[in-house]
């Protein structure tokens, strides 16, 4: 049975990769016909923020990622919340100790202190592992009978996993392939702090021992513990869940990892939703408030490291399921692009019908609709939604639908309103409600047959009937205008422009 997790950490708010990560997981979950799983690793809770995990669920849920199991559905395994397991780690800690793999450590972050100085002064970096191990203050250094009294003089102590010596590890990775580490090149990780709390490693292994976690999707800088990982399945005699490890999101011009204050240096967000660091008050954008829809988001971050079949672009969260496969994702980092993610929000909102669009609409900041009935909200959305990147530029590009134009811009003047325009215009605003009715085929009819039989081009009526409906020479079509304007508005702001 396939069984993925997500198991972040409450020490910020998810950024685009986490956002990703999360999405490999339950897409890889959906396709196997698996359950996909949510667990919160807040053991280390000297980086623990205030919020992340809400955040974390909330932005899940945006992105329409429900987890099977998780601290807020519950589950067959919860808690899902590492701080509620320490029993589970204490247990286990007991079976670790029992082997050759983990060791007492008494060393004070003093003592410490002084032989990285050590190290750092002979241009060594150090490193507590098989060598410096023998000179430490540890359970393998110290006699049985010190350590007892160390024991039972209460000093702080953490439980360090015992690296073996030279022995070459054969690691297997979904997405990179085999490859080999030695362990003389890694050190011995902390598997139980002072306080007694696990650490990430330990705590991680056993949870997805505990939790029957088949596939392990996970971040690229994952990789380097890769063995350590291995070897603590094997210290704890159990079978090891198949790894994947998704590489970096990259900078927009490519060279190096998408950082989380990127977003404010290339002028994109970072992350699903705006945050608010507790301690700063700073608000990080997120693409729910710049607009985003959801879909289009969540669609815009799949396609950062994997390519569908056919090279096809447009996906629903369902049609991603039922295509996704790990093999196909990409060994090379994915570049971030703005323009790509804007694309998919214009083609997604494209797809929308206006009536779906409508309450989006009223949402839009600054907007204030209540002049207007949804009848004619809807046509200028249809009228918009096409050239449309986000809702609010329906709004925005269509903000002549809603105001009169107080000015008209200069150049269009120049090219539109030429001498005859103001004696044109009165004409036609006096013929305007003439028409049987204020509709765009029978408004362009009459704004043809006014032209013709007026001797002039239609350009000439045209261009300056534009000007002076919309102020300037852009939107859609005039005829179209018209009739979301009424023929009262529409007189209104010819005989405006005139004067
Ligand atoms: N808690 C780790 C993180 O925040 C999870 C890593 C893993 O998936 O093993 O990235």
């Amino acid at each position: 049975k396939v069984r993925v997790r997500f198991a972040p950490s409450p020490t910020g708010p998810l950024h685009l990769g986490g956002v990703r990560t999360a999405l490999y997981d339950y897409l890889f979950a959906k396709n196997q016909g698996g359950e996909f799983v949510l667990r919160i690793e807040d053991t280390d809770t000297a980086r623990y923020v205030e919020g992340a995990e809400d955040y974390i669920m909330e932005a899940l849920a945006w992105c329409g990622i429900v987890p099977d199991e998780s601290p807020k559905h519950g589950g067959p395994y919860a808690p899902y919340r590492q701080s509620e397991r320490r029993e589970i780690y204490d247990r286990y800690l007991e079976q670790i100790l029992k082997t050759d793999y983990a060791y007492l450590a008494f060393d004070t972050p003093e003592e410490l202190d002084e032989i990285r100085k050590e190290y750092e002064a002979k241009g060594d970096v150090f490193a507590y592992n098989f060598i410096t191990r023998n000179r430490l203050k540890n359970s393998i250094t110290l006699s049985e009978e010190e350590v007892k009294q160390l024991l039972e003089q209460k000093v702080p102590y953490v439980v360090r996993f015992k690296m073996p010596e030279n022995r070459v590890l054969n690691l297997e990775d979904i997405i990179r392939g085999r490859f080999s580490v030695n362990t003389d090149t890694l050190d011995d990780k902390v598997l139980v702090k002072q306080d007694g709390m696990p650490t990430y490693h330990f705590a991680n292994i056993i949870d997805d021992h505990e939790m029957k976690i088949s596939h392990v999707i996970r971040g690229e800088e994952w990789l380097p513990s890769l063995g350590l990982h291995y070897l603590l399945y094997e210290a704890m005699g159990w079978e090891r869940p198949q790894f994947a490890h998704l590489s970096l999101i990259l900078k927009p011009e490519g060279k190096g990892k998408l950082s989380k204050r990127d977003g404010d240096k290339f002028g994109f967000p970072v992350f699903p939703l705006n945050f608010k660091d507790p301690e700063t008050g700073n608000v990080s954008k997120g693409y729910r408030e710049e607009g985003y829809l959801a879909e289009a988001f969540i669609n815009m971050v799949a396609l950062l490291g994997w390519t569908p079949a056919n090279d096809r672009e447009i996906l629903s969260l369902d049609e991603m399921s039922a295509e996704f496969d790990l093999n196909k994702v990409h060994k090379a980092g994915a570049r971030f692009n703005k323009e790509k993610a804007e694309w998919f929000n214009h083609e997604y909102l494209k797809q929308k019908s206006a009536e779906e669009i409508l309450p989006l609409l009223k949402e839009v900041e600054g907007a204030d609709f209540s002049n207007f009935s949804d009848e004619k909200l809807l046509n200028v959305i249809s009228l918009m939604k096409d050239r449309a990147v986000f809702v609010k530029d329906i709004y925005r590009d269509g903000i002549f639908f809603f105001e009169a134009p107080v000015s008209y811009d200069e150049k269009a003047v120049k090219k539109a309103w030429n001498a005859d325009a103001k004696d044109v215009m009165m004409k036609f605003a006096s013929e305007l409600g003439t028409v049987d009715s204020f509709e765009h085929d029978t408004l362009k009819n009459k704004i043809q047959t006014f032209a013709e039989s007026n001797g002039l081009g239609m350009g000439k009526v045209m261009m300056p009937l534009r000007l002076a409906i919309v102020g300037e020479l852009k939107g859609p079509d005039v005829p179209e205008i018209l009739e979301v304007l009424g023929l009262e508005e529409s007189v209104a702001r010819i005989r405006n422009a005139v004067n």
